[in-house]
């Protein structure tokens, strides 16, 4: 392996030129490597052994790509809590190309931290090295839960500090997703069109989304319309997941949603400790736009922004006029609580251990009964669900009911308990798919604290217990554990 054999294509670069601006790494002074995801690494085909080289560490930096490779800057806009902007982009960040993995898939090679664009507006294009191991740490993470994510290969230290409110260590990420399209590729695409009309490229990057992501989308009468029922499918998925483990991404702006429905952008995210529909964490959300308990409807606000990227290209492909375009992309989001509901409520149903093919009122009743006494209490999203299998085995510890002893309406809970009881659920399916760890806020925020003052090794040892999140072992029990301070936790956004 060698940056001569490796071969990475420029796809997106030739279908979308326009969204593409060719660009240079930065040169790394000092490049150090702080974390590699060797599993990873295995399924793109490459040589862990030759990333940890110094040619190695040079790709994982972007200053000397592969041969025949075109690094590119993405455009793209976006809604950034609510207000547009036309013109954000790949500010700090490089698509290397795209590769093709063990299994055929083509999976995007892009850097984060990785120097001035053309898109920087007033920002350095840098990025720090506890963000960005926040990032490594908490996309392997989810992957570990089964959330579709993008992954961080790597984190390489540049030996470069950075200014912020003080001189950090710099480093850049090396981010492997499945792409980098997002609904403000579609609005970026959307505005040019109407500037440009005849360059078609709405039309384009929704055939190249589809290729790339759901190609049955091609055979459709409406393309344009089965993009956005794709995409609204996957998204109601994917923010079904993020509900059901307690995930708060804390900046779902358009820019941060993707066409291939896979979780990007980890920047000021958090994990419930105590259940609370109202949470958040980010210290610039102060409007609560993005709190735990409305990333669904976000995610439709967001899914709407999407179709009007598309209505143009509707009526074209449907041969409607503009209103007629309209009912059908609304018809399509008012799908979206219906899905939503249903895949949130299935994966509830399974943290209960309860079989599939239950009757959807008995269900909906159980498990809205179970979300009432959970916010009440705030009881720990994460302990609760294990403790609630315990309770079931009869394991629970000298008084056998930890968690019942959670919540405060003990009548609710014993009545909730017994209906749910009389379903026959089943323990050990429970514990599959309820992790006993999730990378807690406080705990990663001291692993953090420590590699910025050069001790890596809570952080590791942090990344290999969360990244086994349901083997429950009695040495990692202090990372089952809620912050015992209790306190309000804020994240900054990870510039
Ligand atoms: P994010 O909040 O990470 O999704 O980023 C939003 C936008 O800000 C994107 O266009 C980024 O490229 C840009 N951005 C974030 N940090 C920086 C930075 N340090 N320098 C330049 N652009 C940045
Ligand atoms: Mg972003």
């Amino acid at each position: 392996m060698s940056t001569t054999t490796l071969h990475l294509e420029h796809r997106f670069a030739d279908a979308l030129p326009e969204l593409a601006v060719d660009w240079q790494a930065e040169a790394a002074p000092g490049p150090t490597l702080l974390a590699l995801d060797e599993e990873l690494a295995a399924e793109l085909g490459l040589d862990p052994a030759w990333l940890r080289t110094e040619d190695g560490l040079r790709l994982l930096t972007g200053e000397r790509p592969p041969t025949g490779a075109r690094p590119v800057a993405q455009g793209y806009a976006g809604h950034q809590f609510g207000g547009y902007s036309p013109r954000l982009g790949d500010g700090r960040a490089l698509l290397l190309g795209e590769l093709t993995d063990r299994e055929g898939r083509l999976r995007d090679l892009h850097l984060k931290g990785s120097g001035r664009t053309p898109w920087s507006r007033g920002g350095d294009g840098l990025a720090v090295v506890g963000p960005m191991l926040r990032e490594h740490l908490v996309s392997a993470a989810m992957h570990a839960l089964g959330v579709p994510t993008t992954r961080s290969l790597g984190v390489v230290a540049t030996g470069r500090a950075v200014q912020r409110e003080q001189p950090l260590p710099g480093a850049v990420l090396a981010r492997v997703a499945s792409s980098h399209l997002r609904v403000g590729t579609l609005q970026y695409a959307a505005a040019l069109d109407h500037q440009q009309p005849g360059t078609g490229l709405v039309r384009r990057v929704v055939e190249h989304a589809a290729a790339r992501h759901h190609p049955h989308v091609l055979d459709a009468e409406v393309p344009a319309l089965a993009l956005l029922e794709e995409v609204t499918r996957i998204q109601a998925e994917l923010v079904a997941t993020w509900m059901s483990v307690g995930f708060v991404h804390g900046v779902m702006n358009t820019d941060n949603v993707t066409l291939s429905g896979e979780t990007i952008d980890y920047g000021p995210c958090a994990f419930l400790d105590g259940f609370d529909q109202a949470a958040v964490f980010s210290s610039i959300d102060t409007g609560g736009r993005y709190a735990f308990g409305q990333q669904p409807a976000i995610t439709q606000w967001n899914l709407a922004r999407m179709a009007e990227t598309l209505l143009p290209l509707v009526a074209e492909q449907a041969g409607l006029d503009q209103d007629g375009a309209v009912e059908r992309c609304v018809a399509v989001l008012e799908t979206f609580p219906t899905l939503y509901g249903e895949a949130y409520a299935a994966r509830l149903a399974a943290k209960l251990g309860l079989p599939t093919g239950l009757d959807p009122e008995v269900r909906t009743a159980l498990v809205g009964d179970l979300l009432t006494l959970m916010q009440a209490a705030r009881v720990d999203h994460t302990g609760f669900f294990r403790d609630l299998a315990r309770e079931l085995r009869g394991t629970g510890g000298e008084q056998g009911t930890p968690a019942r002893d959670r919540v405060l309406d003990l009548p609710a809970y014993d009545d909730w308990a017994t209906r749910w009881r009389a379903l026959g659920p089943d323990p050990d399916a429970m514990d599959a798919v309820n992790p006993a760890y999730v990378p807690r806020n406080h705990l990663l925020q001291a692993a953090l604290d420590a590699a910025d003052a050069g001790d890596l090794a809570p952080f590791e040892r942090m990344l290999e217990v969360v990244t086994h999140p349901f083997e429950e072992r009695p040495e990692w029990a202090a990372y089952a554990l809620p912050d015992p301070a209790g306190g309000p936790f804020v994240t900054y956004c990870g510039t």
